[in-house]
């Protein structure tokens, strides 16, 4: 008797760019691709308070592919309900997940004490989604594989995990179950990545599973951008205001960096205090800085033994949150970079709040702002945005930035796909916004003349 099909289930980042989740079932074994939050839209938000669509403890394996936290915030979620399996992910993955998930625990903690004092909770009483302890048990389950390698996953499945180029550690997984074979991009780097190398050529595979997030859109020249950051921060300097760039922790905060030392360098910008307001970013820029020095694959060519990041000036370091709130009261104008980076959490909050109000200071926000989130209402030009329950008047410049993007887009995207050996059977156009991934499912289609799906939330597909 023929074997039922493998099948795979869109469970999350189907027409829309968070809560990536991948689920792959056959013959009894389910591997999960990806564990992540929904972020942004309240309604999208409220699908990581629902029960998981599958029971937590019939999963066998997680297979991640990079550490930001719509890829793998969920996992101490699924493991407090009783996943048990390994998380395999590759080693510099291994190393960010930590400091992911225990910021995102604390977050969650802060958030519900935070909302029980002040009374304005949606939950009564106010709880987190979930705890440190939490986090720790997520963390106990994490293995971390080689790149390139074939790595058993689970009965009958086996993956492989190339370097994608999005952030350290970010990969693209190549799952084998039956004899089909399932690629999915993760979110995909740029070729002129900074620090990271390019992705290697697709590989030869039955079923692609791609991002969109770019769909239908053309990065800025990274020169100009680079531009306009250097004339924002020359004349917020001399109008004697400060620059509050929210920054995702991983790789943001890292080519926000080196930008500023090139600039700094070059004259182009005055020398000003620079504050990394977040533990977090701290503790990922050290994971950064000894995977450069230790020579890792992934990055380029050209990074020595000095700090990368130091050529900036002197970056000061802001450890706890008695020196971040002392950062209101500087009078000079000053950078500070700091999490999170659509402005829907941590400590860029305040920062936001306190210098938002005076039109003397900047916002740069340099990276993709999902709909619903602060950063985007701030993107678009909104004259209040809504934090700790009351509305923060904004006068302050706004400057946004897409140079920055750690996402191929459409035409990097597509000259990434043109490298496949052969075509896929199918290609599913996931992590996208609704237009986004239409826009895309266009593009392959006419580019490749490959056969392009994009999934709806929750739908089940054969892959045989
Ligand atoms: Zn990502």
């Amino acid at each position: 008797m023929k074997r039922a099909s493998p099948i795979l289930s869109f469970l999350g980042a189907a027409g829309t760019v968070t809560g990536s989740r991948f689920l792959v079932e056959h013959a009894g074994t389910s591997v999960l691709v990806d564990c992540g939050l929904f972020q942004g839209r309240k309604e999208l938000r409220l699908r990581n308070w629902a029960p998981f669509p599958a029971d937590p403890d019939s999963i066998d394996a997680v297979v991640l592919t990079h550490a930001h936290i719509d890829h793998c915030g969920y996992l101490p979620a699924l493991v407090r309900d009783g996943f048990r399996g390994p998380v395999l992910c590759s080693p510099a993955t291994a190393e960010l997940v930590p400091i992911m998930l225990r910021d995102s625990a604390r977050l969650q903690e802060e958030e519900a004490s935070y909302a029980q004092r002040k009374g304005y909770s949606k939950h009564h009483p106010p709880r987190p989604l979930y705890t440190g302890e939490d986090a720790e048990a997520a963390i106990e389950l994490l293995r971390s594989v080689d790149f390139g390698a074939e790595h058993p996953v689970a009965d009958g499945f086996r993956t492989w995990l190339r370097p994608a180029g999005h952030i350290l550690g970010s990969a693209t997984v190549e799952l084998a179950v039956g004899d089909r074979r399932v690629l999915f991009t993760g979110d995909l780097g740029r070729p002129n990545h900074p620090i990271l190398r390019p992705p290697p050529p697709m590989p030869a595979v039955d079923v692609l599973v791609t991002e969109s997030t770019y769909g239908g859109r053309t990065h800025d020249d990274m020169d100009e951008g680079i531009e306009q950051l250097a004339d924002l921060i020359r004349r917020t300097a001399a109008r004697g205001g400060s620059i509050v760039i929210p920054a995702f922790a991983v790789d943001r905060t890292e080519v926000v960096l080196l930008a500023l030392g090139r600039l700094v360098r070059e004259g182009r910008i005055p020398r000003l205090p620079i504050y990394a307001d977040s533990p977090m970013a701290l503790a990922v820029l050290d994971v950064y800085r000894r995977a450069m020095v230790a020579g890792s694959d992934e990055i380029r060519a050209g990074f020595g033994d000095d700090d990368p990041f130091a050529a900036a000036g002197e970056l000061q370091e802001v450890p706890d949150t008695d020196a971040s709130k002392a950062l209101h009261d500087v009078p000079y104008p000053s950078i500070i970079i700091s999490a999170s980076g659509m402005a829907s959490g941590g400590r860029v909050l305040h920062h936001l709040a306190n210098r938002l109000p005076d039109p003397r200071n900047a916002v740069v926000l340099a990276g993709f702002q999902a709909p619903g989130t602060r950063g985007e209402r701030l993107s678009s030009g909104a004259d209040t945005v809504k934090m700790f329950g009351r509305y923060v008047p904004v006068r302050a410049e706004v400057l946004t930035l897409r140079c920055f993007s750690v996402h191929a887009d459409e035409p990097e995207l597509l000259a990434w796909l043109s490298t496949a050996p052969r075509s896929p059977d199918v290609a599913y156009v996931v992590h996208g916004e609704a237009e986004a991934s239409a826009a895309m499912h266009d593009a392959i289609t006419q580019a490749q003349g490959w056969t392009v799906v994009v999934p709806t939330h929750r739908e089940r597909v054969r892959i045989d």
